[in-house]
């Protein structure tokens, strides 16, 4: 049955059973009422007039005057005879009224009309005894209906109260609760309800929406699984090593690349912390050693790691990328992982090589001929050898000048081999600043003298001595110098000042040419890199150089430049 119908009913038969209720209460309260007015109306007055009748005969017999009373009574009863018996009894006395009339003090007759009344007085108390058996039964009738009436009230009302609330409470409790099942992802979750009621239609509607979830389910499920094994059989398939972690560093995937220059396992890996294979591999602690914690995805500037593996060392430049989301309904975004990926740089690195050995073989065979040149120049010039003219002499010098060029770069690329194959070879010892100085001043002297450029020396007395290599320092003032004399006007000055700085000592070189462009400033450091429009005379190797020599003595290097106002240079070195 329907709820809304079952509701009706309860509540229709309710009202129905009030209804009975008054209706049984009214009626038997009514038939009593009718029992007992009659009683009243019909026998009490009776009573009262014979007793009022008997009162004025009385009076008559003290020889009072009771006649108007009698007879009025007399004509009230007349018309109060309801009774069998009553209306002869009443006839007799109204037969002896004129009598009594004629002899008022009769004392016979009194007799005989007491007689009379008495008989009207009997057969009215008769009546009363009959009709008040009649209302008792009335009463215990209407007694029974009532109980009657209100047990099944009762007994239909206690049904309503203990089912009603639970036809409709228990079936929204069970789709409540598969309902809180399915939010639970639970979609195999059904109702069971077998009413033909709402209920029993909301349970099937749910029923199909739980089979429907589950299919929708099933079939995503199957997507994401196809999915998986497309992403897994890709990562697996590229060349560079791959590994995913989850944010608190739990190995989720690494690929065939991966393993192979790792020498682990796949199951010795997945589902473990990164953190605790660190402890026992190399490579592992390199990877997730300084993981950024920034949301950004960040490409760690190129730091190669050189790995040994198929037999061969292989250099791999190392790319971690942070994955990060924005979950459902939140503003900030949350990081889930890292993916590290190793990109094999070995054939650029073994192109590399071959460039700084083939730099390294043409720079050093260059050296032993341009050696000669300045030799033969140097016996050209000599008187000794023959006179030269004024143009032969220019000639010479401008082949001089070229050739100092040649062997400054020759010497540059040499350093640079060097540098970049990590053969510097330091001969770091007790120096003093005032000589490094010294010697780095009497090489650009000429250069200064030639531009006219003022020299201006700056040095605190009694400066500690560096630990420093004197004659790659010096190289690298004189670099600092040259460049300063270099993009200085004519006759402009140059400030040279050493001082103690922190734990060191600091050389500096301010000029007072154009100055650098802040865009540049950070790139002036870098190997072949020359300022756009600058001079191109130099190699732009210089300062390269400088840093590395610089920072393989444990000092730094750096710059203050604003274009226009000139340039800074300067490095500081430890005491000795
Ligand atoms: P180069 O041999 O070309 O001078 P460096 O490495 O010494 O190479 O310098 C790199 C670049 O830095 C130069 O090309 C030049 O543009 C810029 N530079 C170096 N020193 C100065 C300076 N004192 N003033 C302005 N620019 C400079």
């Amino acid at each position: 049955m329907k709820i809304k119908t079952k509701l009706r009913l309860g509540i229709g038969l309710l009202f129905t059973m009030i209804l009975v209720l008054s209706v049984v209460g009214i009626k038997n309260i009514t038939a009593l009422k009718n029992d007992t007015s009659n009683i009243l109306a019909d026998n009490y007055n009776s009573l009262e007039y014979s007793e009022n009748m008997i009162a004025a005969l009385d009076l008559l017999q003290q020889k009072q005057d009771g006649l108007p009373v009698f007879e009025k009574n007399l004509n009230l009863q007349k018309n109060n005879i309801t009774e069998p018996g009553e209306g002869e009894a009443t006839g007799e006395i109204v037969g002896r009224l004129d009598k009594l009339k004629a002899d008022p003090f009769n004392a016979n007759l009194h007799l005989m009309i007491r007689k009379d009344i008495s008989r009207v007085m009997e057969v009215n108390r008769a009546a009363i005894e009959h009709k008040s058996s009649i209302a008792n039964q009335t009463a215990k009738t209407a007694n029974t209906w009532i109980v009657l009436s209100s047990t099944l009230c009762f007994l239909f009302g206690m049904t309503l109260l203990i089912n009603l609330p639970g036809n409709i409470a228990n079936p929204v409790r069970e789709l409540t609760a598969s309902i809180k099942e399915i939010a639970g992802k639970n979609y195999s979750q059904r109702v069971h309800y077998r009413g033909k009621n709402e209920f029993g239609e909301m349970a099937d509607s749910f029923n199909t929406m739980a089979e429907k979830l589950e299919e929708y389910n099933n079939s995503n499920l199957s997507k994401i699984l196809i999915e998986k094994i497309r992403i897994e059989t890709l990562i697996n398939n590229m060349h560079e090593p791959v590994i995913g972690l989850d944010e608190n560093k739990t190995v989720l995937f690494i690929n065939n690349e991966a393993l192979k220059i790792s020498g682990l396992r796949q199951d010795d890996i997945i589902g473990k912390s990164a953190q605790d294979i660190a402890l026992k591999n190399d490579l592992i602690r390199s990877l997730v050693n300084d993981l950024p914690q920034a949301e950004k995805t960040e490409i760690l500037p190129p730091a190669p790691l050189k790995i040994y593996a198929d037999n061969k060392e292989s250099y791999f430049e190392k790319e971690v990328v942070n994955i990060t989301i924005k979950p459902t309904g939140e503003r900030e975004k949350k990081m889930i992982g890292h993916v590290i990926i190793l990109k094999n740089i070995t054939p650029f690195k073994e192109l590399d090589f071959a460039k700084t050995n083939f730099i390294a073989t043409v720079s050093h065979e260059l050296k032993t001929p341009i050696s000669s040149i300045k030799m033969s120049l140097l016996l050209l010039e000599n008187q000794n050898t023959g006179h030269v003219n004024h143009e032969q002499q220019q000639l010479i010098e401008s082949i001089k000048e070229d050739s100092d060029r040649l062997l400054k770069i020759t010497g540059e690329l040499l350093n640079m081999s060097q540098v970049e194959t990590g053969n510097i070879q330091l001969n770091i010892q007790q120096s003093r600043p005032e000589l490094i100085l010294e010697y780095a001043l009497e090489a650009v002297k000429v250069q200064a003298e030639q531009k006219q450029i003022g020299l201006m020396v700056e040095m605190e007395e009694n400066l500690p001595d560096v630990k420093a290599d004197t004659e790659k320092t010096a190289w690298v003032l004189i670099n600092f110098l040259t460049n300063a004399i270099r993009y200085s006007q004519q006759q402009g000055q140059i400030h040279i000042q050493i001082k103690p700085h922190e734990n060191g000592i600091q050389f500096s070189v301010k000029d007072e040419g154009k100055g650098i462009d802040s865009r540049y400033r950070a790139k002036i450091f870098n190997r072949y890199f020359q300022v756009p429009g600058s001079a191109k005379s130099g190699t732009g190797l210089g300062l390269a150089i400088s840093k590395e020599f610089i920072e393989a003595q444990g000092g730094h290097i750096g710059v203050n430049s604003e274009i226009g106002m000139g340039s800074t240079f300067f490095f500081d070195l430890a005491k000795s």
